[in-house]
């Protein structure tokens, strides 16, 4: 029987077994269905992480994670958790394959996932032209035009990223004003190979069987339609938590959550199910920032510690 379960090796997961194993708890097992680091791998930089010298991609950042959390005791399963149940006090986890385990208590770290936008052409061509990370395929559009939808943090740091290494990148955005922060609409409004296309709706994204060719923008103000021949988009439009350990057959879910289906937590990061706790982009209010996730991580063990003496 394991002390701790956490599922998702992100900020969140990984924090959690550092404090967790090093606060005296022996049998505590990560969950991650691939590598451990989360979502911030995926960023091209970050510079916001408190003490942190320099501008590094987000692989840079979250590398020496996992060893730290191993030394302390950490086992680390690379396994997909489908289900998670509470039979009797105890936690009754299955696995995408079929494995299953027992746990006194279970942390939900599983964070989100990118958004699709719901444009015509974007299941069609995910993959083969459209993308959701830019450090992981911008390079196949190395001195070509791309297409960057979103006007978030996300959206915009990446365009800036991207047109370091294309021709050009057209900003498509759904409204004129940003979300981003403002240092970041400043970068990008200082870089010269980044037109705003801005006040659109993308219609459509289309191609052939060699992938992307373009993308039609329609003006939300003339209705003018536009076509972007660009053969790389990448879609930055937000991001949908992943909630589905804890999602019941009949669609209820293990604990209460919120309309987005978010999970409702306190301070402590305790859910309403006792024993089942949430650390960051998956729970209500979460900042979306990897310091926030990682301190949520070490509230949330330094409580299971609690809970479990
Ligand atoms: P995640 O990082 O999403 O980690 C969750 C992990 O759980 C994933 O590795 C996933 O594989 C795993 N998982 C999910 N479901 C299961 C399951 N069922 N079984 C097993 N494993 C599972 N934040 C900043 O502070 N500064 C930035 O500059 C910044 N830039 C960003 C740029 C981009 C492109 C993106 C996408 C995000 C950025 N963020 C930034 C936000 C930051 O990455 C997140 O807030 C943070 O990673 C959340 O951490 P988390 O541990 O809650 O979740
Ligand atoms: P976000 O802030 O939710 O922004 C999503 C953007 O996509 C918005 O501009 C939104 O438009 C647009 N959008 C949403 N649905 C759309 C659709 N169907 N079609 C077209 N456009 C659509 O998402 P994010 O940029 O991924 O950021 C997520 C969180 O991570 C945020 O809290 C962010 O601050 C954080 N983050 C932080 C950093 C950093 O600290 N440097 C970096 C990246 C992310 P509207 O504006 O019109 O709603």
């Amino acid at each position: 029987m394991l002390d701790l379960a956490i599922i998702g090796g992100g900020p969140a997961g990984l924090t959690a077994g550092l404090y967790a194993t090093r606060g005296g708890l022996n049998n505590v097992v990560m969950f991650e269905m691939g590598m451990p680091g989360g979502q911030i791998t995926g960023s091209s930089e970050i510079e916001n992480y408190p003490g942190q010298g320099e501008v590094m991609t987000g692989m840079e950042l979250m590398q020496n994670w996992p060893e730290q959390c191993q030394k302390f005791g950490l086992k680390h399963e690379m396994n997909q958790i489908t289900s998670v149940v509470k039979e009797n006090d105890i936690f009754k986890l299955t696995a995408v394959d079929g494995k299953e385990y027992e746990a006194k208590t279970v942390l939900m770290a599983t964070g989100s996932v990118p958004r699709r936008a719901g444009f015509e052409g974007e299941d069609k061509f995910f993959g083969q032209g459209i993308s959701t990370c830019a450090t992981c395929d911008g390079f196949f559009y190395k001195g070509k035009e791309v297409a960057v939808v979103g006007g978030g943090d996300t959206a915009l740091e990446e365009a800036v990223y991207l047109a370091k290494l294309c021709s050009k990148v057209y900003l498509v955005h759904r409204r004129d004003t940003y979300r981003a922060a403002p240092s970041t609409i400043e970068h990008m409004k200082n870089t010269e190979n980044i037109e705003e296309v801005t006040n659109v709706t993308v219609e459509e994204v289309f191609g052939d069987n060699t992938g992307v060719l373009g993308l039609k923008v329609k003006s939300k103000e003339s209705g003018e339609i536009r076509d972007l021949p660009t053969p790389g988009v990448f879609v930055f439009v937000g991001r949908d938590v992943l909630n589905d350990p804890i999602k019941n057959e009949d669609g209820s879910f293990l604990c209460d959550v919120n309309e987005q289906g978010e999970v409702i937590v306190n301070l402590k990061m305790e859910t309403s199910t006792p024993g089942l706790y949430a650390a960051g982009d998956i729970r209500i209010d979460a900042a979306k920032q990897v310091v926030c996730a990682s301190g949520d991580g070490a509230t949330a063990a330094v409580n299971i510690i609690e809970y479990i003496g």
